[in-house]
């Protein structure tokens, strides 16, 4: 019998039958993420019901030497939750409880595997607000979220992932179960682990609860889809109004994004005039006089020459028509097999940055259709190149790939990030030294050591 038999013979003596699944489609689906790099090829995909379970799969997959690979929602862009070497696959689509909702501390327990916009919808029902959002919430966990840190629409506001998690249980890859905070605000008693498993993308162990932080409802948000022609505008605009404004969201994208977006039927044009560069931004219209800034500046951006054309929400129904323009651009090119990458640097430096990378497109893809968008407002740019007809899959990732060099050495010459937020896993492992020095990827691994010993916990994601 093999160790993978052992192990899984055990597990059907501990776990009820539905929670084990070894059919092919299942594999399959289990097996991969959003990306489309690797191939799907896990033994298994069980499925706990309780951190108890979790512990209790660890533990014996540390006996009989198996590698486990921590499954959310599966929208990961980083081939992160993907397991194309055999590994067992640990859903969390069983552990998907609303817990205890603390009222006086605006706080509430979840398992993992809620779903990030149930999570959205209960702080909703609360009159309290869940500051982390993007196109995919309505598919993503919130274990998938505290693996990748995942960041999104509203970070300009609330923060990322990170940001609102006030405390975590987790399983170590060694199979012990860790109360991480216990969701104060204030706890100077030494190492605070939790940090750690924020973003571990499941190297460390799993997530398997947390206390998120839940917000005050925004009040009257109102959205500005402006035009602008190039990107010097697009900086310039951050700058005049996120100093009068408390935006809640700064976002951009180009005239390959729109184009697509309407072409595909997905959101409504917003006015006539067609432009390089597009701006949404957002913010909480307190009263007539903070309009009557925004409405303000606009019109002095149009006398500067910085806009050319925009409009404003007059309703909540015109607020989320504006965001269809920019939410629906991950889905509407995604049928395009685009070579993502997802970059961030400082705002100081987006101009110089977004230049350099601009002749770097211009001189190596001059055939390829490339789409820009992003969270501008926290300096983190998407990267798109779409694949055309002519090449297979293969030949052009292949293709990308060499320009990758280019990209992420201007990315450290401004000191910036290879994933701002989508994480490493395996499609940007061989370009972590370009972020993280040789040093501290050392001290990364020294760390796992501590927390996985046998180097069963995701084997292969973020570093070898
Ligand atoms: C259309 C679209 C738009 C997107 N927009 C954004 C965006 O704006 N901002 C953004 O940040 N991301 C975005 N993403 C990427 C993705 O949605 C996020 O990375 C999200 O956090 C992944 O959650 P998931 O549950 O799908 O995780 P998965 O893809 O299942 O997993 C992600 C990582 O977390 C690990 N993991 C999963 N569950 C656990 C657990 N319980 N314990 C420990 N580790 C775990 C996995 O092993 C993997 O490494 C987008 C994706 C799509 C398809």
């Amino acid at each position: 019998m093999t160790a993978m038999s052992q192990f899984l013979d055990t597990l059907t003596k501990t776990l009820e039958p539905t929670q084990i699944k070894t059919e092919p489609s299942d594999l399959e689906f289990f097996g991969k993420d959003h990306t489309k790099h690797f191939t799907p090829a896990p033994t298994a995909i069980v499925f706990p019901k309780t951190t108890e379970q979790v512990a209790t799969i660890v533990r014996l997959a540390n006996e009989h030497n198996i590698c486990l690979v921590p499954s959310g929602g599966r929208t990961g862009l980083s081939a992160g939750a993907v397991a194309s070497n055999g590994e067992v696959v640990v859903s969390f689509d069983k552990m998907n409880a609303i817990g205890t909702f603390y009222e006086a501390d605006r706080m509430v327990e979840v398992e993992a595997g809620v779903v990030t916009k149930t999570l959205q919808d209960f702080a909703q029902s609360k009159d309290l607000y869940y500051g982390v959002d993007f196109a995919s919430a309505g598919s993503s966990q919130i274990g998938g979220n505290i693996g990748t840190n995942a960041g999104g629409i509203k970070v300009i506001r609330y923060g990322m992932t990170r940001n609102q998690i006030l405390g975590l249980t987790v399983v170590t890859g060694k199979g012990d179960i860790l109360e991480l905070n216990g969701g104060m605000m204030k706890n100077a008693t030494g190492y605070d682990f939790r940090h750690l498993f924020i973003g571990a993308e499941g190297t460390l162990g799993f997530v398997t609860k947390a206390l998120i932080k839940l917000e005050k409802q925004p009040v009257n948000l109102t959205a500005m889809v402006l035009g602008v022609p190039d990107f010097g505008s697009v900086v310039k605009l951050l700058d005049k109004f996120g100093k009068a404004l408390n935006l809640t969201a700064f976002e951009f994208f180009d005239s390959v994004a729109i184009d697509k977006v309407l072409t595909a039927g997905h959101a409504k044009e917003p006015f006539e005039t067609r432009t390089p560069f597009y701006v949404l931004l957002e913010f909480e219209a307190v009263s007539d006089d903070v309009l009557d800034i925004a409405i303000g500046i606009f019109e002095n951006c149009m006398e500067n020459g910085f806009i050319v054309d925009g409009v404003m929400s007059q309703s909540v129904g015109q607020l989320h028509d504006l965001w269809k323009l920019r939410e629906s651009i991950s889905e509407t090119i995604s049928v395009f097999t685009p070579y993502k990458n997802d970059v961030s640097v400082l705002i100081t430096h987006l101009s110089n940055f977004i230049n350099d990378i601009e002749k770097i497109v211009k001189d190596n893809y001059p055939d390829f259709e490339v789409c820009w968008f992003g969270h501008i407002g926290d300096g983190n740019l998407h990267l798109n190149i779409l694949k055309p007809d002519n090449l297979s899959k293969d030949e052009f990732f292949d293709k990308c790939k060499t320009v990758n060099q280019y990209v992420f050495e201007t990315v450290r010459k401004y000191k910036g990030s290879i994933s701002a937020e989508h994480g490493v896993g395996m499609t940007k492992k061989p370009y972590l030294e370009y972020t993280r020095s040789p040093i501290e990827i050392e001290y990364m691994k020294a760390l796992k050591a501590v927390f996985d010993p046998n180097g069963i916990m995701n084997k292969g994601k973020i570093f070898d």
